[in-house]
């Protein structure tokens, strides 16, 4: 039985397979073929994702009042939800403005409470012009760009763009099929260009440099983590997760890649023979996703703090993704909108000896607590407010 259903799924992918690179071979003869018919006036014209000015924004957002209309209309598609009850049975709370009360619960809320907006002094129409920014800028923004786009201080502009980064990260998982290429990248400065004092005295090329491991189907999707090692365990427990079995796998010859032929159609390209591509097998699509991540480092941001990085990599991932330039820009805005609930990423002000926020956030993810588990400048809280992460103030004062 096992036989003949490995063999079916077997099957199933090499007819997936062939299915692509056919349809890829006629389109390929109908770009060269047509132009000889029909002239260049006779070609398909393809589809302009619409632009959204910078004016065009504004007039959109002009106001606070605005903004909190366009985010109810996504967040609250059915009228205002209680965040802590989940009851619709509420009415405007006049003595406070853009709040509700409760009618089950008798609390108080409004659309920030249990997004990314919650706690902000940041008004809602100037977080929507940051999200614009973020999704429209091909290589991300920096944060003292953005503190100068929006009028805020740097540090503000800073964890304003972290926030957005989580909600990024906040998009449907995704599982890849049909042809998916992986790869993996180190990026970081190189040892010889750092000042003594940082040096790690390690050796030289990946030491000190973060590890980043990408798989991209040939639909475009991108799925991307920070991981540890370069070894298989690691990088196929990430394939298994992300890929579906019996899809086909084009990777380089590292040998971290070896044994993924028990589950997957595998075809590795030896780039350390100078050969890039074999048939349907090449890693360019992956590698387009380095470039631009790359660049991003290089260009854009100098640095990635080595706790933050996975926030900066979902940033790049979600330009690929939902947030594809393909897209019209409205469109792109309002998948990024779509992520902000959930998500809850506070300053712990441990440091400054503050006592721990009386105000209680509801829901979040417990990934986002394992992004920042090894942090201890920030706290992820559950429904009951409760960090999971939290340097209490007895424990800071057991350790010392
Ligand atoms: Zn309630």
């Amino acid at each position: 039985m096992a036989k003949s259903g490995s063999r079916s799924s077997q099957n199933e992918a090499f007819r997936l397979i062939f299915s692509e690179i056919l349809d890829l071979r006629i389109r390929r003869a109908f770009r060269r073929e047509t132009p000889f018919f029909y002239g260049d006036a006779a070609m398909p014209k393809k589809p302009q994702a619409k632009v959204l000015s910078v004016r065009e924004l504004m007039q959109m957002f002009p106001d606070e009042d605005a903004a909190v209309k366009y985010l109810a209309g996504i967040l609250w598609p059915n009228g205002p939800v209680c965040p802590r009850c989940q009851s619709q049975n509420t009415h405007p709370y006049t003595s406070k403005k853009h709040f509700h009360r409760c009618n089950g619960c008798r609390k108080d809320f409004s659309i920030r409470i249990g997004t990314i907006f919650e706690c902000s002094h940041i008004p809602l129409h100037k977080w929507l012009y940051a999200m614009y920014l973020i999704v429209t800028s091909r290589k991300g923004i920096s944060s003292l760009q953005l503190s100068k786009e929006l009028g805020i201080t740097q540090k503000s502009a800073w964890f304003l763009e972290h926030r957005i980064h989580a909600a990024c990260g906040n998009q449907k998982t995704k599982i890849l099929s049909g042809i998916v290429e992986a790869d993996e990248t180190f990026v970081g400065g190189k040892e010889g260009n750092k000042h003594e004092n940082k040096k790690l005295h390690q050796g030289r090329g990946t030491v000190g440099k973060t590890l980043f491991f990408a798989m991209r189907g040939r639909n475009e999707q991108v799925v991307a983590q920070v991981v540890d090692s370069t070894d298989a365990p690691t990088l196929q427990g990430v394939i298994k997760k992300s890929v579906a079995p019996g899809s086909a796998i084009a990777t380089d010859d590292h040998g971290g890649y070896k044994g993924l032929s028990a589950v997957f159609v595998h075809k590795t390209v030896r780039h350390s023979a100078k050969k890039w591509v074999d048939d349907w097998a090449h890693t360019n699509g992956i590698e387009s996703v380095w470039a631009l991540l790359k660049r991003a480092f290089y260009g854009i941001f100098h640095n990635f703090s080595k706790k933050h990085t996975q926030l900066y990599l979902n940033g790049c991932t979600f330009r690929l993704n939902e947030g594809n330039c393909k897209y019209d820009t409205v469109d792109r805005l309002r998948a990024l909108v779509n992520g902000v609930q959930g998500k809850r990423l506070t300053q712990n002000a441990d440091e400054r000896q503050l006592p721990p926020p009386k105000s209680l956030t509801y829901t979040c993810l417990v990934s986002v607590a394992s992004l920042f588990s090894d942090n201890e400048n920030f706290v992820v809280q559950d429904h009951k407010g409760v960090p999971s992460n939290v340097r209490t103030s007895s424990s800071v004062a057991s350790s010392k």
